[in-house]
This record gives structure tokens, C-alpha cells and sequence, in this order.
């Protein structure tokens, strides 16, 4: 088997003027992303996400990998990690690349699973797993003066027993966002906060220590990715485990957030942190430390299929069942098309729980009149 075509289709859905979602940092209207399709000599059709925007992953596909992966057997996958970090020698760390190098490895792996006839969680090791625990992400900071209760009540309303909500934009802002969540939410829901970055560490201590009498179960990104010190310091001081992880691409990066706890849970991104080759390697480590892996989506329906498929093969170690820990999978519940209308058959969370695919490869079939209507090339 070999590859014989290798697309890459930029997709993008923009939120009307005023209607921007936001984070600590600010508002975005923009939900582009960036999707590869392989095609091999007996037909096979693979897909995978670059979590990155249309024109630069794009050339990247083009430029950097598309010639050496035409006749490519896809089962070489872990080839396409290895030459990111050596060829393009002094590139390899990059975003960019990181993202190419992920779309190309998940529609490699979608492949291998649809030769085998087996989902791609059972590929990587992973036992039987029917479904998971989706958590809501929601209440972003928005450019309408919507209350801040409407969306984690809709979520409640959805079925979801779990959320993570924005917050960072300021101590009393904080409490109010954390105490609303949690009213509504109840007592047993696992509720995390997401700071995006938006801190410096006496900040985000001051902040963590006012929401501690709320239960959360992480705190995200309480400092800037870049901050390693900062999060040491945090994780002295605080007693809610702290999680980051959707910023940081490749093995190398990870590490330093794995080496010594520098953080409680990794939250790798499949379509930024090399794919599913590397988010392997990614909770090797992690366990190694002790340290959890719960995967960062913020994509399309395909990104989400891979990070369905990489949650359910995760170990539970060290727990047994005396101490459960659901494995819990962001469901972003802002709008987004390129998520919501992208498959033939939708990722459905209403319940409290989503399907893990059982079909051979990541399990999903595109609908190709959603993609040409979001494609932006
Ligand atoms: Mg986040």
C-alpha cells in the first residue's frame, strides 16, 4: 500500500461582527483550520487536522512533506515525527510544522485502522472503550452582554455533568464566574477553569486560593505556556492540580512540562502535538511522572474523532476502580460549524457521554457538501 494523493483543504467560518468568543485575552471571530486528505493505491481515503491556519499549513503540507509521502506506505508512520525534528533540520519544534506533521500522522493512522479493520484507540493499544465523559466548554467571555448563567444552564440542560469555564480576567470577576458555575452545575460536577495565560503567578495564586472553597477540579493554563518557572511556582502553593499543554507542540516541549510534575494534567492538542505517534510518546511520559493526560480540543469534527480515539486508549493508571476518574473530553459548545456539520454523522454529547467510534480507522465520514461549503481556497 502506498500513498498516492495528499491534499490539504483550508477551511474557515467566521462568527458575525459583535458575536466574538473570548477568552481572558480577548475576543476572536475566526474558526479556521486546516484539514489533509491521503489517498492510497487501493483506495483508501485517510483524514487528519492541522490545527492551524489555512495558508500557512497549507504550504507547509506542500512545500515540506507532500513529495516524500507520495508513495509512502502509511504504516511508516512514526518516519513523518522523525524527519519533523531532522528535516527541516532547525524547524522542527515549529507550530506550523508540529500541526502539518499531525494532520499527516492522524490520516495515516485513519488508514491503517480502515486496512486492519479496527478503530484506531484499539491500534494504540487501548482496550474496548464504548464512551466517554464529555465536559462543556463554555462560558466565554462575550462581546454581547449575555447573561454570564445562560450557557453552562444550557449545558446542564444538554446533559453535560461536567464544564470548564473562562475566567482570568480579574479577581472578583472570577468568583463570580466560578460561584455561578458551581450553583448551577451542583456539588458533584467535576468544574474546571481555563485562565488562558492571562496571569502573572501572584495573580493566579491570589485567584486560585479565592476559588478553592468552589471544588475545581484543574486550573488551565493559570500562567503563559511559556511561563515553566511560573507554573513550579504555582504548583508549590496551590492544592487544585493545575493543567496546560494546548500550547505546547512535540515531544521536547512536553516533556518540560512533564519532567519534575511541572504540571498535574498534559493537555495535548492532536492536531498541534505531533498527532497520534506523538500524543503516544506524550502519555508515555506522562505516566512516568504521574502526571494525567486529558487531550485539548478546540478543532473540527476531525480533530475531535482523533482526540476521541487517543482519549479512549489512554491507561487509567494508576488507578483501579476504587478510585474512579472519568477521562474526560473537552466538547467546545461555542459555535462552530467546521464541528458541528463537518460529519456524516456528528459527535453527539446530549446525555452525559459521547461514542467513542467503532469503525475501522478514526470512524467518520466526511460530509463532502459541509466541506465545500467551508473550504476558503
Ligand atoms: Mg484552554
Amino acid at each position: 500500500m502506498e500513498i498516492t494523493d495528499v491534499q490539504a483543504i483550508p477551511l474557515a467560518h467566521s462568527l458575525p461582527d459583535g458575536q466574538g468568543l473570548g477568552d481572558a485575552r480577548g475576543f476572536g471571530t475566526d474558526r479556521g483550520t486546516t484539514l489533509v486528505r491521503l489517498e492510497t493505491d487501493d483506495g483508501a481515503v485517510g483524514w487528519g487536522e492541522a490545527f492551524a491556519p489555512g495558508p500557512m499549513a497549507t504550504a507547509t503540507v506542500e512545500t515540506m512533506f507532500a513529495d516524500d509521502l507520495i508513495g509512502m506506505d502509511p504504516f511508516e508512520v512514526e518516519s513523518l515525527a522523525e524527519r519533523s525534528y531532522t528535516d527541516p533540520y532547525h524547524f522542527g519544534g515549529d507550530v506550523v510544522v508540529q500541526s502539518a506533521v499531525s494532520a499527516l500522522d492522524v490520516a495515516c493512522w485513519d488508514i491503517i485502522g480502515q486496512h486492519v479493520g479496527r478503530p484506531v484507540h484499539r491500534l494504540l493499544g487501548g482496550t474496548h472503550c464504548e464512551e466517554l465523559t464529555p465536559y462543556a466548554s463554555t462560558m466565554y467571555f462575550t462581546e454581547s452582554d449575555r447573561p454570564i448563567e445562560q450557557p453552562i444552564r444550557e449545558a446542564v440542560e444538554e446533559g453535560f455533568t461536567a464544564a470548564k469555564i473562562k475566567i482570568g480576567a480579574g479577581l472578583e470577576s472570577d468568583v463570580e464566574r466560578v460561584r455561578t458555575a458551581r450553583e448551577i452545575l451542583g456539588e458533584d460536577a467535576d468544574l474546571m477553569v481555563d485562565m488562558n495565560g492571562n496571569y502573572r503567578p501572584h495573580q493566579a495564586l491570589e485567584s486560585a486560593r479565592a476559588i478553592e472553597e468552589f471544588d475545581v477540579t484543574w486550573i488551565e493554563e493559570p500562567v503563559p505556556p511559556e511561563n515553566l518557572s511560573g507554573y513550579r511556582e504555582l504548583r508549590k502553593k496551590i492544592d487544585t492540580p493545575i493543567a496546560a499543554g494546548e500550547a505546547h507542540y512535540g515531544r521536547f516541549e512536553f516533556k518540560e512540562l512533564i519532567d519534575d510534575r511541572t504540571v498535574d494534567i498534559v493537555q495535548p492538542n492532536l492536531g498541534r502535538c505531533g498527532g497520534l505517534s506523538e500524543a503516544r510518546l506524550i502519555a508515555g511520559m506522562a505516566s512516568t511522572e504521574n502526571v494525567a493526560v486529558r487531550p485539548h480540543i478546540w478543532n473540527s469534527a476531525v480533530g475531535l474523532a482523533a482526540a476521541v480515539q487517543f482519549a479512549a486508549s489512554l491507561s487509567s493508571y494508576p488507578h483501579t476502580r476504587n478510585v474512579p476518574e472519568p477521562m474526560l473530553i473537552e466538547f467546545d459548545r461555542s459555535e462552530n460549524p467546521l464541528r458541528s456539520d463537518l460529519l456524516e454523522s456528528p459527535f453527539d454529547p446530549s446525555g452525559g457521554s459521547i461514542d467513542v467510534p467503532q469503525e475501522p480507522g478514526l470512524g467518520i465520514e466526511i460530509d463532502q457538501d459541509a466541506l465545500e461549503r467551508y473550504r476558503s481556497d
